[in-house]
Parts: structure tokens; C-alpha cells; sequence
């Protein structure tokens, strides 16, 4: 349970199908997710009835790279296995039966290439993925249906993001991702453009979030630079149709 709409939708599924006596519904907190992805939780595990669980590492994604020596991107990210994956296996192996337990993760239809290396990184638990069956929904219907259900989506949705998660500044995300939080969280995306340059300083490396190929090389793009072209006008987001908003969802 993640507290993105996915994870939500796949909760909602199991529970319609087998009911909530034996759910469980797993939360890792990576400590930098938006204040209304919490409010979100709190609604959805209250609508399900289930109560949430939460296991933490205790460090921030940054906090992980600097352990690591290492700055995540969109290829490799350690913050994922060790602020997720680790503490939600440990609950797992201290709490459920091998045998009799099943993993339920909300990855939809439209990202399925990603299921093999979830299958993989679970072994030997059993995953299933009841998003990613028919019938496909899109983020906007999994969105509308939980609307339907009287509750409000998290506001990063809304705002126009993909995913909800790590308050949008998720190292995975794309150049697009980060001009939205540009705009929509300027200071946010101030502590990671300092976070990213203090990493540069601490690792002496010339790394970054992003890169970009320039004449066929890729190269690093800090965010500092993508800032520096987006606000002189050198560069500009894509605007993509809005999604179907209720004016409830961006009030919080
Ligand atoms: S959402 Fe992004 S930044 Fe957050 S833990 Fe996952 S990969 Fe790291």
C-alpha cells in the first residue's frame, strides 16, 4: 500500500474478492512523501477497514545515497530496495507464512515490462498483480472509480503527476517530473537541486539526477542546469491535457 492510486486499487480488488479477514496492508515510509498522500492513507485504510501497517528504515532517499556513495537516478535507484523493499521483506519474514501468503502489488496494464523484475526481486514469495488483469484500467479510471467510492485521490494526481510517490521528487522520475515540481514545488525542488549538488561536492564526482546524449554522448544534467534553461526560456514543459480533476482533489 504504497498510497499511490494503483496500490489503492489493487487493496480495493482483494478485498471484493476475498474480503479483508487475512489483509494486510504493508506501507514503507520513505519519510518524504506528500502530506496528502498520508491524509490519503488514513481515508483508504479507514474505507477498507484494514488497518495500516508501516515499516520504515529510518533514513530518507537521500540520506541513502550519501550512505551508498552513491546518487540515485533513473536507471538505478538504491533508495527503492533499501527504504522499501528491505523493510517490507523483513516484516514479511517475520510475520506471514511462505506457504499460505500471497504479495499483492498495484502495477497496472500500461506498466507491465516492469512485473518480471518484481516477480524476480520478490522470489520466493507469490506476487500477483490484480491491476495489471483485465479488465485494463487506466490511472484515470482506477482515479474515478475511487472518487465514486467518496473518497479524495492524493493531490499529486491532480497536479498533473504520474505517480505519487516521494512527494515529486523521485529520482526515476523524468525531466518532465522535475519541471512540474519546479513549478508546482519550487522549494521542494530547491532541497533536491541542494541535496544533488551537495552529492557532487561529498562524492567529487561530475554525477547527476538526470542526463541528457548530447551529440550521441550521455551526459549528467544537474538540476540546477534544467532550472537554469527552464527559467530562460531555453526549454519548456510539455503540457499534457489535464486529467479529469474534481476541484476536492487539489483542495487539501
Ligand atoms: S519513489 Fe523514487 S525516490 Fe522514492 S524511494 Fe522510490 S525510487 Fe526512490
Amino acid at each position: 500500500m504504497s498510497g499511490g492510486i494503483g496500490s489503492f486499487g489493487a487493496a480495493k480488488h482483494v478485498a471484493d474478492q476475498h474480503g479483508t479477514d487475512n489483509m494486510v496492508l504493508l506501507f514503507a515510509d520513505t519519510l518524504v512523501e506528500d502530506e496528502d498522500l498520508y491524509r490519503f492513507l488514513g481515508d483508504a485504510t479507514a474505507h477498507l477497514g484494514v488497518e495500516l501497517v508501516t515499516v520504515r528504515d529510518g533514513r530518507t532517499p537521500f540520506q541513502v545515497f550519501f550512505d551508498e556513495h552513491f546518487l540515485g537516478n533513473s536507471r538505478l535507484a538504491p533508495c527503492t530496495k533499501r527504504l522499501k523493499q528491505i523493510p517490507c521483506r523483513k516484516w514479511l519474514e517475520a510475520n506471514c507464512d511462505l506457504g499460505d501468503t500471497v504479495v499483492y502489488v498495484g502495477i497496472d496494464h500500461a506498466e507491465q515490462r516492469r512485473i518480471p523484475g518484481v516477480v524476480k526481486g520478490w522470489a520466493p514469495w507469490r506476487v500477483e498483480f490484480p491491476m495489471a488483469d483485465e479488465p485494463h484500467w487506466a490511472k484515470d479510471r482506477m482515479l474515478d472509480e475511487c472518487r465514486k467510492l467518496g473518497l479524495v485521490p492524493q493531490r499529486q494526481y491532480a497536479l498533473g503527476y504520474a505517480h505519487a510517490n516521494c512527494s515529486g521528487v523521485c529520482v526515476r522520475a523524468g525531466r518532465e517530473q522535475w519541471l512540474l515540481t519546479l513549478e508546482v514545488f519550487p522549494e521542494r525542488y530547491a532541497e533536491a537541486e541542494r541535496q544533488e549538488q551537495r552529492s557532487r561536492e561529498k562524492f567529487g564526482k561530475d554525477v547527476a539526477i538526470l542526463t541528457e546524449t548530447v551529440r550521441g554522448e550521455k551526459r549528467p544534467l544537474t538540476l540546477a542546469e534544467l532550472r537554469r534553461r527552464y527559467q530562460a526560456g531555453q526549454i519548456k514543459r510539455r503540457r499534457r491535457k489535464p486529467r479529469q480533476l474534481a476541484l476536492s482533489d487539489v483542495a487539501a
